[in-house]
């Protein structure tokens, strides 16, 4: 296939040259024209208004004006040199200031003649300047077509100290414009652009850097995220038909002595119509013949175990074998404790397998994997090693998802050489936009409804200067027959982290809840999984009053009696991690409390934060807020699985609608053509291929 011009490599651009392209490859990934065209601006400034010097105020942003250097002076010795240049206008006199490239400003900035001036003006020794304005010839500016909004573009450090900045940049998108704009074809189908009004991609790039108006700027930023995210969807909606036609899914259709008899003798509580609602969801997955691949979220203390429990005697009742993978050890033995006595008188073979299991027991349990003798194996990350061979796995839970990489997902997957039904449950609750590109090919069940019975959890935040008031209010709930739960962000290494971490904390309330009077236990990271083990136990048994914890206990831990959860140097937990921390009470009939200790000291996002956990417990919600202050790439939950592709300009937390669009466009398209093998879809195709190079690796994903 001949090389289109836009995929020419990037040396060959008039200004840039091979050690440019190198800088270009490393730093920004720009390998080709078409990548440096799609390098899009971060935001815009308005340079239409000029300023005149007697208005400059150093607290002002970016500004503008129009004058003449009067003077070149340099100060100070060789390696600290910098050059003075008096800049003046009719109203007076302000001070520019160069650190860097000297001896290039002194060569071709010339006095007397007028330039435009932009930059941020500061306060140095009672004189107003600007250190290292973007400096402009006043007919240069004059010639371009503007409209004021001039694009910048994000530059790392390496790239300034080679000179090539923002401005450079943007010259550069003109000569690749000019260079190949005529020769860009359309990359959407006609009846799409038709049909939703989109900019021509031609204008629209050129539009994005250098924008005519304010009004064709945002029609091209439309135009330019829509196209990214509808390919996105396109991709994954297209595997996900392809794999439902591939793919033959067991057929659970027998209800047995498993499910029947744990329903009949053994469910402790009526369930709850969302749990309901879900298993039939689930069940008919189950029994469609196609692989079930389905994401059930459901906020902290929904019941989601007992779900799990449930479509699995469903399993067991087809002869299947199944299993439960759990984020950390701790979560797995509560799981397996937990579930071996819902099902006590089954009859049912289970065991669990985690990374301490003794060599003993791993043998063992490997042999009766094989033979299909166990039914239900609970455990970690120990689960996918290739030792672990199953006879007959056919359903397989991932509890916590976001917990698990990706690979380790889709290693599982191949624990049979019919994929088994996977369920993943999460009790992050992902916001919608996220949910539809990071788990677009899942389905998704929610359950949105907490068991009867639960009080709201009280939720208040103090400052640290309250906390003998809140020793006195533990004491009184502790005098009640309650526990309580002390968490404090992860132990640092560094020393220098100014925040109580939790070897402080429990000498202080070690002095404040004196033995024998009270038991305290403690779990940190750090300890061995046996000691680990015991502290829990101690805690769950009722025998200790105070669990002090780091956040091991995030997830899953069940004590219903625990009614306060206090949470030390809350402003450096996530929103989500705080959300997931208040999970842990609640859980009993009595009123809990959720405590934010933290500094005065709170940025606006902590505050933010704070405020949010303040106001609702809606996991949703929390999760919105969350996206809103970290953007997708930085929430719990992706950070670890990581998003598999990079978005070059729709933002997830700002785009819901964009998206929305381009996933409703994108089924309609598959509807009709599964295959896209429509001639009108022929471009379709031929994008879907040239993004694949981009790393998307959606076939791993569940
Ligand atoms: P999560 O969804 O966070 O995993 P769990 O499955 O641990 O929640 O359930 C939280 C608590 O609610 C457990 O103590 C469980 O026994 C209880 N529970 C689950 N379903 C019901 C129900 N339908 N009615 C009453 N309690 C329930
Ligand atoms: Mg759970």
């Amino acid at each position: 296939m001949e090389t289109e011009p836009k995929d020419t490599e990037i040396k060959f651009l008039p200004g840039v040259g091979p050690k440019r392209a190198e800088l270009f490859n490393s730093e920004l990934q720009i390998n080709t024209i078409m990548d440096l065209l799609t390098f899009f601006p971060y935001k815009h400034i308005d340079r239409s208004k000029f300023y005149t010097i007697n208005e400059i105020d150093p607290n002002l942003a970016n500004i503008q004006i129009i004058g003449k250097i009067t003077s070149f002076r340099t100060e100070g010795e060789k390696s600290k040199m910098r050059l003075v240049a008096k800049f003046s206008d009719e109203t007076g006199t302000i001070e520019l200031l160069w650190f860097q490239g000297v001896k290039w400003i002194k060569e071709n900035l010339k006095l007397n003649k007028e330039y435009i001036v932009f930059g941020k003006p500061s306060n140095y020794s009672g004189k107003i300047n600007i250190v290292h304005p973007e400096i402009d010839e006043v007919e240069m500016h004059e010639q371009k077509e503007f409209a004021g909004l001039q694009a910048v573009y994000s530059i790392s450090e390496k790239m300034k100290k080679n000179f090539i900045t923002s401005k450079t940049i943007n010259k550069l998108q003109q000569t690749a414009l000019q260079k190949i704009g005529a020769s860009l074809g359309e990359t959407l189908p006609n009846y799409l652009t038709g049909t939703i009004k989109l900019m021509p991609l031609r204008t629209a790039l050129k539009e994005i850097h250098f924008p005519t108006s304010l009004k064709s700027l945002q029609q091209s930023q439309f135009r330019l995220k829509f196209e990214e995210l509808f390919y996105i969807q396109l991709q994954i909606l297209k595997q996900k038909y392809q794999r439902a036609q591939k793919l033959n899914g067991f057929r659970f259709t027998h209800i047995g002595d498993y499910l029947n008899g744990f329903y009949k003798n053994l469910l402790p509580f009526e369930l709850t119509n969302a749990q309901k609602r879900v298993i039939k969801e689930i069940r008919a997955d189950l029994g469609s013949g196609k692989q079930m691949n389905r994401l059930l979220q459901g906020d902290v203390g929904s019941g989601k175990t007992l779900v799990a429990l449930m479509i699995i005697l469903i399993g067991l009742d087809n002869n299947f074998q199944t299993c439960i993978m759990a984020p950390t050890e701790i979560l797995a033995k509560q799981h397996f404790a937990s579930i071996s006595k819902l099902i006590d008188g089954l009859n049912i073979n289970i065991e669990i397998l985690t990374g301490s299991s003794k060599t003993k027991d791993r043998k063992r349990i490997n042999e009766k994997l094989q033979s299909g003798e166990i039914q239900l194996i609970i455990g970690t990350h120990a689960l996918i090693e290739d030792t672990v061979i199953f006879s007959n796995l056919g359903l397989v839970i991932i509890d916590e998802q976001h917990r698990f990489g990706v690979e380790q997902r889709s290693k599982l997957w191949q624990k049979n050489a019919n994929p088994p039904h996977v369920l993943v449950m999460t009790a992050t609750p992902i916001p919608r936009t996220l949910a539809m590109t990071l788990y677009g090919d899942l389905d998704v069940s929610v359950i949105d409804e907490l068991p009867p019975g639960r009080k709201p959890i009280t939720t208040i935040h103090f400052f640290d200067s309250k906390r003998l008031r809140l020793f006195a209010f533990l004491k009184k709930e502790i005098s009640e027959g309650r526990q309580v739960y002390v968490v404090y962000p992860l132990i640092q290494e560094s020393e220098t982290m100014d925040y109580k971490d939790l070897e402080d904390g429990f000498e202080s309330i070690s002095r404040a809840f004196p033995a024998p009077e009270y038991t305290i236990a403690v779990v940190h990271g750090k300890m061995k999984a046996e000691e680990k083990d015991k502290a829990m136990q101690l805690f769950i048994k009722g025998q200790a009053q105070i669990m002090i914890s780091t956040t091991v206990i995030e997830v899953g831990v069940d004590v219903p009696n625990a009614s306060v959860m206090v949470i030390e140097s809350a402003e450096k937990f996530g929103l989500s991690q705080l959300h997931q921390l208040r999970g842990r009470v609640g859980r009993g009939t009595e009123q809990s409390y959720c405590i934010l200790m933290s500094s005065y000291k709170l940025s606006k996002e902590a505050k933010i934060r704070m405020e949010t956990m303040v106001r609702t417990s809606d996991g949703f919600e929390i999760a919105e807020v969350d996206l809103k202050l970290r953007g997708p790439g930085d929430m719990e939950g992706t950070q670890q699985s990581g998003i598999p592709f990079n978005l070059k300009l729709a933002n997830l937390a700002k785009d819901g609608q964009i998206l929305q669009l381009a996933r409703n466009k994108a089924i309609d398209i598959l509807d009709k053509d599964n295959l896209l093998e429509n001639e009108e879809n022929s471009i379709l195709n031929k994008e879907l291929k040239l993004r694949k190079r981009q790393k998307i690796n959606w076939g791993a994903i569940s």
